[in-house]
């Protein structure tokens, strides 16, 4: 048997462990803070028929600057925001890998503020990038202070901002990101990945843009549009940083499927994010059970939530797994995180807890 370490890879890839969320059969999946809610029947028939509109010309390759997706990002994103300033990958990983291309690299680094979402390391470090793991405040928060210090004393070439953060839940101020850009040369990625389930009202860092050209807006379409498998992600900035990811994204890097899927599920954004109200209710629910059974959930903006509290979080989680349920141990000691599924799904986790509860 040939392992990793009898083939020449790359110095700085031996040792590390890929991304690998376990992806198992279970009736209640609700460790990877997908939409659970499947996509309403009439919406997919409408996204099936772009898809035989874009085959019957799949000879051909692809719009390599997928202008209909842009125009539609841009359309739904507001903000008086033009094609020029939007961006899509296949996936809002692929986004970040290709601002790392672009702006990381050898004999540069990225900072995050640790917990936070696992790829931001395992990306960084990918494309050469030394990974600086920051840290937060008390309870997971992110004061401007505690951020501006770190950005001061590291010089990051790259700063990533989960807002709201993930695995925790929790929300990032428009200051706070403000003073992090004022406080570095480099390039400020604002990831907001979850931004559909903050409170209404909840400023988006995309009205930071106008005047601040390293700023970048990064969203995903895998979590409120319930499109995690057309792969799907996106960005704003300004023209300049498009400029840059031109020079690092593979030729034709989104198909014609993927262009013609997202832009009809854009066509459908209202009745798409229809559930976004329930999946909150859902989220604040479990919130709202948990410390009657002896867990400590945190404030979340997000569809999902991370509780402490748990003495042996392996071992809930196995016993939750035995039920049909998976969720995710994310490593934080005591804690484990679950996503808000549907009313019937997150009533399953809530009984199964209070059975294996205390923990
Ligand atoms: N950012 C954050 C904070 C995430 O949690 C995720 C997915 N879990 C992503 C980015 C990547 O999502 P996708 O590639 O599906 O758009």
């Amino acid at each position: 048997m040939v392992s990793l370490a009898d083939l020449p890879l790359r110095d700085d890839l031996r040792g590390l462990v890929p991304y690998g969320a376990p992806q198992r059969p279970v009736r209640v999946a609700l460790n990877v803070n997908e939409n659970t809610h499947p996509i309403p029947e009439g919406v997919a028939y409408d996204i099936v028929t772009s898809l035989a509109s874009a085959a019957l010309s799949a000879n051909r390759y692809p719009d390599r600057e997928f202008t209909e997706l842009r125009d539609g990002l841009a359309g739904y994103l507001g903000n008086g925001l033009s094609r020029e300033q939007l961006w899509a990958a296949n996936g809002s990983n692929e986004v970040l890998q290709q601002l790392l291309l672009a702006f990381g690299g050898p004999g540069r680094c990225a900072l995050g503020f640790e917990p936070s979402y696992s790829m931001y390391p395992l990306l960084s470090r990918s494309t050469g990038t030394a990974w600086i793991g920051g840290t937060r405040d008390d309870n997971f928060e992110l004061s401007s202070a505690t951020a501006v210090r770190q950005v001061s004393e590291h010089s990051p070439d790259l700063v990533f901002l989960c807002s709201p953060n993930n695995p925790t839940g929790t929300p990032l101020t428009l200051d706070t990101i403000r003073d992090v850009y004022d406080a570095t040369n480099g390039i400020v990625i604002v990831d907001e990945a979850y931004f559909e389930f903050t409170p209404v009202g909840t400023p988006s860092a995309v009205t930071l843009l106008p005047g601040r050209e390293r700023l970048v807006v990064s969203r995903s379409m895998s979590k409120a549009f319930a499109f995690a498998g057309a792969r799907v992600g996106y960005l704003a900035a300004d023209p300049a940083v498009i400029d840059a990811l031109r020079l690092v994204r593979l030729p034709y890097h989104l198909s014609a499927f993927t262009q013609a899927a997202a832009s009809a599920a854009l066509r459908h954004a209202t009745e798409l994010l229809a559930v976004v109200d329930d999946i909150i209710e859902q989220r604040d629910r479990i919130i709202t059970e948990l410390p009657k059974l002896g867990f400590s959930p945190l404030p979340s903006a997000t569809n999902f939530v991370l509780f402490g509290g748990v003495t042996n979080p392996h071992t809930v989680f196995e016993e939750l797994l035995e039920r049909g349920i998976l969720i995710r141990e994310v490593g934080i000691p005591s804690h484990l995180r679950v996503t808000a599924g549907t009313q019937d799904e997150t009533s399953e986790f809530l009984a199964a807890m209070a059975e294996i509860s205390p923990r």
